[in-house]
């Protein structure tokens, strides 16, 4: 039996407005070469500054990690050749910014901890872009953008566990504000290293590159356990090597031979002194940590009794969590509030591909709806309707009910009413009722419902219908 052994690194694009060793500002999609200076061309003579923002920011988001805090790390080159790397080498750190740590996953069959190796402070590189002509373009703007490279142990068993770390790492990065992690837009790149063996020792491992969502890691991580196994049981050896993620033929690449770490020639950089944080540095950052991912799934689930799906959906971005709470605060019910976020608003804003700042509709607008249903002047059908047609435009659910004129109907008598012309209406189905067939009874309830436009209060319905039908 094989099993399967995947340690992940990431790069995160720490959110700063300049980059990591100049002041050169960090734009998505600016024009290609436009925000670029001898600094971050590496031109010589010019000496790279450390950007205190980013080393803050990154200190943060060791703190959330739990990791262990160099107060002493190391600038040094990492030196290759590469048609985006102008320098021939990139700033990254030798002795890392910070050590140890772990991110807490939740297995669907209990608690994990994911080991942090380590998390360090690095530069981007360039971009190139090939055209189907066969030229080949490079744009500068990215190079020494600041990274967070985060690294785990090798101890995640499965692709399930990969996404749920990654999924978690994410929210992490986000809460503390150290970056936005759009995978899109490459803020967040996921390489993980895949091996299988049969006993204890790690069989040999390739890393997986190129992958720009979550669904891809998912399948890349299980193509690549499925492939290396079936390798090995033709009697092939596996190769140590860097693959590329092909989305559209769905399979990974072999892309080259993985270089030795020594084949880098690391050094320690010759202009930047060593970086030396202080107490108050850390605390200071310690301070400004907002509860936790984790410790907020947790939290409400036990405060509000909902289920671990649900508080996963609403713990993916701050903002939607505290809707949620801020909701209840107002009076809305945990259960309908958590049922109109994650399945009708989402859902709307889903089908419009519009952001959750783009909902006009506020906390006090579920609290309102509830309201409304529990004096009975509107159901839960209609209340969905309600919510659906106020989320954009922001109306008042109490005046969206009475212009379109959707107050329940309580009055006995037209509920009656409704109920005897059904009746004459299906003989056949209200004798086969008496006779025993009593499912019927939620058709019945259907039609009725049909007949008063869904306006009808189900409770009365029902009551008047077996009372009808039970004196027949
Ligand atoms: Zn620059």
């Amino acid at each position: 039996m094989y099993k399967a052994t995947i340690g992940i690194e990431v790069h995160a694009q720490i959110k700063t407005k300049t980059k990591m060793f100049c002041g050169c500002k960090v734009e998505f999609l600016g024009k290609s070469n436009t925000n670029i200076c001898p600094v971050c061309m590496g031109e010589p003579g010019t000496l790279p500054r450390v950007n205190k923002r980013a080393v803050e920011l990154a200190v943060r988001t060791a703190i959330a990690l739990h990791a262990r805090i160099n107060m002493r790390s190391i600038f040094a080159r990492k030196n290759y050749f590469y048609p985006d790397l102008p320098k021939g080498y990139q700033i990254t750190q030798s002795i890392p910014l910070a050590e140890g740590g772990y991110v807490e996953i939740d297995t669907g069959n209990g608690k994990k901890k994911i080991a942090i190796t380590r998390l360090h402070i690095e530069e981007d590189a360039g971009k190139l872009f090939h055209t189907a002509e066969g030229h080949s373009f490079v744009d500068f703007n990215r190079s020494g953008v600041p990274l967070m490279e985060i690294v785990s142990e090798p101890v995640i068993k499965n692709e399930k566990e990969a996404v749920a770390y990654l999924k978690r790492l994410r929210q992490i990065v986000r809460y503390v504000g150290s970056s936005d992690a759009d995978m899109e837009k490459g803020q967040f790149r996921c390489e993980p290293n895949i091996s299988v063996s049969k006993d204890e020792n790690r069989g040999t491992k390739t890393e997986v590159k190129n992958l720009n969502s979550l669904k891809a890691v998912e399948r890349a991580i299980k193509y690549e356990i499925s492939r290396q196994i079936k390798t090995i049981d033709r009697g092939e050896i596996i190769i140590q090597q860097t693959m590329l993620w092909d989305k559209k033929r769905q399979m990974a690449i072999p892309m080259r031979k993985k270089e030795g770490v020594n084949e880098y020639r690391y050094f320690k950089e010759p202009d930047l002194i060593p970086l030396i944080l202080n107490d108050g540095d850390i605390e200071k950052q310690r301070k400004s940590i907002p509860e936790l991912p984790g410790e907020k799934f947790d939290r409400l689930i036990k405060q509000y009794g909902i289920k671990k799906e649900e508080a996963e959906i609403l713990v993916e971005f701050p903002y939607i969590a505290s809707f949620f709470e801020k909701s209840v605060e107002s009076g809305c019910s945990p259960k309908y509030a958590i049922g109109w976020i994650t399945t009708d608003i989402l859902g709307e804003l889903n089908k419009a591909g519009k952001k959750f700042s783009d909902i006009k509709t506020g906390p006090s607008h579920l609290a309102a709806l509830n309201k409304l249903i529990d004096n009975k002047t509107i159901n839960m059908n209609i209340a969905k309707n309600v919510l659906r047609s106020i989320i954009f435009t922001g109306e008042d659910g109490n005046d969206y009910v009475k212009a379109n004129n959707l107050a329940q109907v309580t009055d006995e008598n037209a509920i009656e009413n409704a109920v005897k012309e059904l009746i004459e209406e299906n003989a056949k189905e209200v004798e086969r009722y008496k006779n025993g067939e009593e499912k019927l009874f939620g058709f019945f309830v259907g039609q009725v419902m049909k007949k008063m436009r869904g306006k009808a209060n189900p409770g009365v319905v029902n009551k008047v219908l077996k009372d009808i039908l039970n004196r027949r």
